[in-house]
């Protein structure tokens, strides 16, 4: 879900964007209104995350997954590992990307106890001394679990995916030496992906690499060492200037905790729903829940959709519901799902 002002802007601006008789889509990227664009987009995101100048920030293509690639490509370092901390499907997926490239090793830092989906505390990770990098994601967007402390190596940097939790909730950007983020959950549209990366980081030589996943080159060239994606680049600088408005992340984060808090108690209150995810470790942005009797499974997903709530089928992987209440997610969205809910739930006791 992107946020109803920003669609309504873009709406009024589709055909002719600040005057210039012409759509932003049909701008050269070169122009010097489309470089101001994209500078005002990277001075919001930095104001937005507290990012200080001993980080590059990139506007790269590919999305997550093109970052699964990027990341050992301009991480790897000869005769060392690149250790990928699994606790879902998203972590999993990063490290079978980065076998084609580097030597990694998977550490599970999964808990689960009783069918209760859990992780170990942070400092209970046990993370071999010498690495590449440490890679982790801190917001597991089908599983439903999130991770709120961030992991730390003496030597190591801490590579971050998170797709699926930037901009939700304040975080210590100097605690991270490379943050990425594919744009479609909480940013913009898809096509575009973030990263922020630690300068120093850019004189690692990598691996031989394709042009476009190359940070170095990409921070040189302004993310513009080829086309960039124009349009998800503009709605991605409208949603940061949406989000200032509307108090910055701090504001989101008070926000999201409600929406969730109000999604996971009545969940815990039902005796119809189930989540199976420990407290500490619940995701504000993708809840998932399953009905306690899966016959009802299809009914629910039909009957949620007439009446307005859309995406709410699980991830085929996993199976049941999920909600995902990304930031432009208003908390009246969660009282109308939880409504929903309630009433699926009288009806078919
Ligand atoms: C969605 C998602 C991805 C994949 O993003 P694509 O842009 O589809 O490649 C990667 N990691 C996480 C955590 C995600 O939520």
């Amino acid at each position: 879900m992107l946020p109803q002002a920003v669609m309504k802007k873009a709406q009024k601006e589709f055909l002719d964007w600040q005057d210039l008789g012409v759509s932003v889509m049909e701008m050269s990227h070169r122009s010097k209104e489309f470089l101001a664009l994209t500078a005002k987009c990277e001075a919001s995101l930095r104001r937005l995350m507290n990012i200080s100048d001993e980080y590059e920030v990139l506007f790269m293509h590919g999305g997550g997954r093109g970052q699964f690639s990027a990341v050992p490509l301009n991480l790897h370092q000869d005769g060392k590992t690149a250790v990928y901390c699994e606790n879902g499907v998203w972590s999993k997926s990063a490290t079978d990307e980065a076998n084609k490239f580097t030597k990694t090793l998977s550490i599970d830092v999964r808990n689960d106890v009783n069918g209760e989906f859990s992780i170990k505390q942070v400092t209970n990770w046990v993370l071999p001394e010498d690495a590449s990098y440490i890679h982790y994601c801190p917001n597991e967007t089908v599983d439903g679990l999130e991770i709120f402390d961030v992991p730390s190596h003496p030597t190591a940097p801490i590579v971050a995916d998170m797709s699926s939790t930037i901009l939700s909730r304040e975080i210590d950007v100097n605690k991270f030496d490379l943050i990425y983020a594919g744009a479609q959950k909480n940013i913009g549209p898809s096509g575009i992906s973030i990263v922020i990366v630690r300068k120093t980081l850019l004189e690692r030589e990598g691996l031989p690499k394709p042009g476009i996943l190359d940070y170095a080159l990409e921070a040189k060239q302004g993310s513009m060492f080829n086309t960039p994606p124009t349009f998800a680049w503009y709605l991605a600088a409208e949603v940061f200037e949406w989000l200032e408005l509307n108090g910055g992340v701090k504001a989101m984060e008070v926000q999201n905790i409600a929406k969730a808090q109000l999604l996971y108690d009545f969940i815990d209150g039902s005796s119809f729903y189930t989540n199976k995810v420990a407290k500490h470790c619940r995701s504000r942005m993708n809840v998932p829940f399953w009905l306690n009797d899966e016959s009802l499974n299809d009914k629910f997903v039909a009957q949620s959709k007439d009446a307005g709530l859309l995406a709410l089928e699980g991830h085929r992987i996993v199976g049941g519901m999920r909600a995902s209440i990304y930031n432009a997610m208003p908390i009246e969205g969660v009282q109308a799902l939880v409504s929903f809910m309630d009433a699926f739930a009288k009806e078919h006791s």
